[in-house]
């Protein structure tokens, strides 16, 4: 069970209520915390290390295990279907949860698609690849469509209704809302069964608020802190993010791949996962797995139809 951040050393009732108030109302919440927004909270850099130090401690998290104990709380980790037989074994399995998985690919090479499947797979029960969960769905480009889920729950022989009912939906309007979304997704995590959280696209609004490379440093600090509050998320409650993220042209490229994903480094390092997408001829869409710890590069291809992403 979810310990109260005032049953840590140090956290009396003032401070206690300070947290609650910017939704750190558990021990495991301040655990995942960073040092730096803990600080902008109770006012002290070195206070704030000490309380995510102590609600590390509690929860077994500070120091060194055996690799073993990482053997044994990786089984822990669950996997979505992603309804295409071959990807999921190129997965090992499906998308995880505790983990980061992002999605590349041009305009129209089905990211948008793939996040609607997942959001309705999820929902399944285990035996048919699901976790029997629900989903929430962050918008930036607009691209939701209900009809869609509908489609697609019924192909997979769910409630087209009650498969809209358990997806929440929110539409970003700059990155600013997008982040604060995420703060808002926490308290969804906390009180329903939320095994799944989508970001299409994750890069959107940073793109089109912060272009040149006058604000680049600005916008990478900012999507930055974006993807470590969703890592943390899905660490903590044991969920699947997925975030779908652009492709850009790098002019001074002449042999091999001249696209790359946007976003750069950041998203480079924040995501556990990374799939690439492209199209090839009609519905057909080749999906690639890069820069993972532990898969084997290789790439599987799946058709869009009516009825979703199929083998
Ligand atoms: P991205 O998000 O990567 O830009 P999308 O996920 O929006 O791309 O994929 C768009 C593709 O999905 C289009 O090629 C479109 O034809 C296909 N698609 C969308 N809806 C359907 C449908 N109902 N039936 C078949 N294909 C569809
Ligand atoms: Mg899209």
């Amino acid at each position: 069970p979810d310990l109260d951040v005032e049953e840590l050393e140090g956290v009396g009732k003032v401070t206690g209520a300070k947290l609650k108030e910017k939704g750190f109302y558990t021990v495991k919440d301040v655990a995942f915390a960073s040092v730096k927004e803990l600080a902008e909270i109770i006012g002290n850099e070195e206070r704030a290390l000490q309380i995510i130090e102590s609600a590390r401690k509690m929860l077994g998290l500070h120091s060194f295990i055996s690799a073993l104990e990482v053997y044994e709380r990786r089984k822990k980790i669950r996997r979505i279907s992603t309804g295409v037989r071959s990807l999921d074994e190129l997965l090992g399995g499906g998308i995880e949860t505790r983990a980061v998985t992002e999605v590349v690919g041009e305009f129209g090479s089905g990211k948008t698609q793939l996040c609607h499947q997942l959001a309705v797979m999820v929902q399944l029960p285990e035996e048919r690849g699901g976790l029997g969960a629900k989903a929430i769905y962050i918008d930036t480009e607009n691209t939701f469509r209900p009809e869609r889920i509908m489609q697609m729950a019924r192909a997979r022989g769910l409630d087209p209704d009650q498969a809209l009912n358990n997806i929440f939906y929110a539409r970003a309007y700059s990155s600013d809302h997008q982040m604060i979304l995420v703060e808002h997704a926490k308290s969804i995590v906390k009180q329903h069964n939320v095994a799944l959280i989508v970001v299409d696209s994750v890069i959107a609004h940073f793109r089109s608020e912060f272009p040149g490379r006058e604000n680049l440093a600005e916008r990478q600090q900012k999507l930055n802190k974006h993807v470590a509050d969703l890592l943390r998320l899905a660490d903590a409650y044991d969920v699947a993010v997925v975030i779908t993220n652009q492709v850009m042209a790098q002019p001074d490229v002449f042999f091999g791949n001249p696209l790359r994903p946007a976003g750069g480094n950041i998203l480079a390092h924040g995501a556990t996962y990374r799939l690439w997408l492209r199209k090839s001829k009609e519905n057909i869409r080749i999906v690639k797995i890069f820069d993972s710890p532990y898969h084997p590069e290789g790439e599987v291809s799946f058709r869009i139809t009516e009825e979703g992403l199929i083998d």
